[in-house]
């Protein structure tokens, strides 16, 4: 560990903050002051699409409303793609990536009813894993666009190796900051996308990239991640990189009991702060600082 613990928060620019992304930032600013650890901003704005510059200003402007300061320069994921580029060819040449050239619903067409990853979608019914090369070489030959998946299996089988058969776990600190040994299930993901068909990467590859050359070693997120904290450490133990430590905290719901979305403008904290709302009381209705 470095003598300083480092924090993070890891905003998309997809959206407005919500107050479930004001909880994060809280939280993790508030640890990383109270350890006398350093906080970090990243922007994940991998998805050139969706991200605008206009949420990438609205999320500095409503961190700094709520009283946060981080280290300069700020990382934009958007900069990194050579580093997630190697880090896809090493996979490839760990023998732990195949291309897959299937469309959504040729996967959801073939996929077993019932069976879905975390995030409920369909689990990958193994289309294109084991083909033949020249099926390959004809897909490409004809331009068409391919993710590249891990192959679980054999990404487990060298993580045991690597892991010498002990099983694979992360650190979660409970809501009482103590520190609990969890059991790893990526197996739950299937084969997982790690370099989608649109960009070179996935959000899998570049958060576990980017946590581990930015040295955090306190990913403080929401509990919507909690699953894919599996398929991160798996990846970094392929990878060798060294072990954060999680807290995946409380999601904050809206009156029906769902979980918040970017489009859900009247719990942004812009709409909150034009409504005359004070950070003060954002943090006092959140229970933080
Ligand atoms: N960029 C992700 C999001 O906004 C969070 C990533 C993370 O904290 O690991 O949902």
């Amino acid at each position: 560990m470095p003598d300083r613990p480092v924090f993070r928060f890891a905003p998309s620019p997809n959206g407005e903050l919500h107050i479930g992304h004001a909880l994060s930032a809280l939280i993790g600013y508030q640890q990383a002051r109270a350890a006398g650890g350093r906080f970090l901003l990243r922007l994940e704005d991998i998805d050139a699409a969706r991200t605008r510059p206009e949420f990438v200003a609205g999320i500095l402007e409503d961190l700094r409303w709520l009283g946060l300061d981080w280290e300069e320069p700020v990382l934009f994921q958007s900069t990194r793609m050579p580093a997630y580029r190697a880090a896809a060819r090493q996979l490839e040449t760990m023998g732990l990536l195949y291309p897959c050239f299937a469309t959504r619903s040729e996967i959801e067409a073939a996929a077993c009813a019932g069976d879905r990853d975390p995030d409920g979608a369909p689990l990958y019914p193994g289309l294109w894993k084991g083909r033949p090369q020249r099926h390959i070489d004809d897909a490409l030959a004809a331009g068409r666009p391919c993710a590249w998946r891990i192959d679980m299996a054999a990404a487990l089988r060298t993580a045991a190796v690597i892991l010498r058969m002990r099983p694979l776990t992360f650190v979660e600190l409970d809501a009482g900051g103590v520190p609990q040994i969890v059991e790893a299930r990526p197996e739950r993901w299937g084969d997982a996308v790690i370099v989608r068909k649109d960009v070179a990467t996935s959000y899998h590859l570049s958060v576990v990239v980017d946590d581990a050359w930015q040295g955090v070693t306190h990913v403080t997120r929401g509990r919507d991640l909690y699953a894919a904290t599996d398929l991160h450490r798996l990846l970094q133990v392929l990878f060798d990189l060294p072990e954060p430590v999680y807290q995946h905290h409380r999601l904050i719901v809206d009156s029906d009991g769902r979980k918040l979305s970017k489009s859900a403008h009247d719990t942004s904290l812009r709409s909150l702060r034009k409504a005359g709302v004070g950070a003060d009381e954002v943090r006092r209705r959140l229970g933080v600082g």
